[in-house]
């Protein structure tokens, strides 16, 4: 019997172990969280304790657009939004634009998109396949609305805070059929002229098995490098490469501001006489839908939209921004199925471990910002903004 036991419990060992291998990135990031343990409760509910105050902003008298700023809530659907309303007291910035429409998220081979296709439409304008990015369905490449605006002579610069050559940076600024060719997609980033870099996933660009040393290529083409928010807050002008984690950045409660930072660096050194593109992206909303933990997906939809309060402010004060704020898919079947506005909690359910189907909002504030109401497709989208930007 004893000797029965022994051999369960090795096994079970075991067992753990295969788990805590194929769910390792889930079980470090969770863990390193200096937040989880006293913030946390059940992993499908969760409570804020203080809410952060949102921004009203008026509608420009301007009809001009000189700059653009596309903001994407990586897996952000209707249900994040509302629930991180919820959590935030009945605020949000992103509900604070004037305008607001949705979008259809579909690829052209799957009715449930991957960000790859999803990121790709709204970039290019063009929908395309599952696994594809900044091409068509064909996989000739197409050109992105970043490629337009350094046509016309704008600076342009991406914002986000996944790993740098993941798929909705990479849609603006690359082109690829294989998300996977991490080394292939992040040196496409050297000679792309993007004037302003920001992300994480610094090992595709430094020990790469090709031996290249991208970081020093970069600065060689006169980018000032930074890996960390006190020296990004030192540059006052040229281009910038910021890359701010080996991989993917941490959670939102634990990494800081990187985000707002980055996005407002971005605006200073981009604003100039012929006008800017930024995209900025909020990567990690998508992630812990995945992982089906509430509360770290309603920080990072924070981390997104009080960069988007930011944004607006800085918008408004210009009068020639047009600023759109959408997805690429909704994530995890999320469902708002209890919960307390007044006590700022959420009680949820997540019915998939990918990606699912529904609408996403389109958030919309600037000049022309009223022509973004109504049900679009992705793709739709991006050709609207492009003849905007002409
Ligand atoms: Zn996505």
């Amino acid at each position: 019997m004893k000797k029965f036991f022994v051999v369960l419990m090795l096994a079970l060992g075991c067992a753990a172990g295969a788990f805590a291998q194929t769910d390792e990135e889930q079980d470090i990031s969770r863990n390193r969280s200096k937040y989880a343990n006293d913030q946390f409760r059940e992993d499908d509910q969760y409570t804020v304790a203080e809410p952060y105050a949102t921004v009203t902003v008026t509608q420009p008298k301007s009809r001009r657009i000189k700059n653009v700023i596309v903001m994407i809530g990586d897996g952000m659907g209707v249900e994040q939004v509302g629930c991180g309303w919820v959590l935030n007291g009945g605020h949000l910035n992103m509900d604070n634009m004037p305008y607001s429409g949705y979008s259809r998220t579909y690829a052209v081979d799957r009715l449930i998109t991957d960000s790859c296709a999803g990121g790709s439409a709204l970039a290019t304008g063009v929908k395309t396949r599952y696994y594809y990015m900044g091409v068509d369905p064909d996989g000739n490449p197409v050109p992105s609305l970043l490629h337009d605006a350094q046509q016309k002579g704008m600076k342009t610069g991406v914002a986000v805070t996944c790993r740098i050559n993941d798929a909705t940076p990479l849609d603006f600024v690359g082109h690829s059929l294989d998300r996977d060719e991490e080394e292939i997609n992040a040196a496409q980033f050297v000679d792309s002229g993007v004037d302003f870099l920001s992300g994480g996933g610094i090992q595709f660009w430094q020990g790469r098995e090709d031996g290249r040393d991208l970081v020093k290529e970069m600065v060689d083409r006169g980018y000032t490098f930074v890996d960390n928010l006190e020296d990004l807050n030192k540059v006052h002008e040229g281009r910038v490469l910021g890359l701010f984690a080996p991989l993917e950045m941490e959670p939102a409660l634990d990494r800081g501001p990187v985000l707002e930072d980055c996005a407002m660096k971005a605006i200073e050194l981009l604003d100039n006489r012929k006008g800017f593109f930024l995209m900025v992206e909020g990567s990690s909303i998508d992630d812990w839908c995945h992982r089906q933990k509430v509360g770290y997906m309603a920080e990072e939809l924070f981390d997104f939209d009080r960069t988007v309060g930011k944004v607006l402010k800085w918008a408004e004060k210009d009068g020639h921004t047009l600023v759109i704020v959408t997805a690429d898919h909704a994530t995890g079947g999320l469902t708002l199925i209890d919960g307390s506005l007044p006590e700022r909690t959420v009680k949820v359910h997540f019915s998939t471990k990918g990606h699912n189907g529904i609408l996403v909002p389109v958030f919309a504030y600037g000049p022309h910002a009223e022509e973004f109401t109504g049900v679009f497709e992705n793709a739709e989208l991006a050709r609207k903004i492009r003849a905007l930007m002409k």
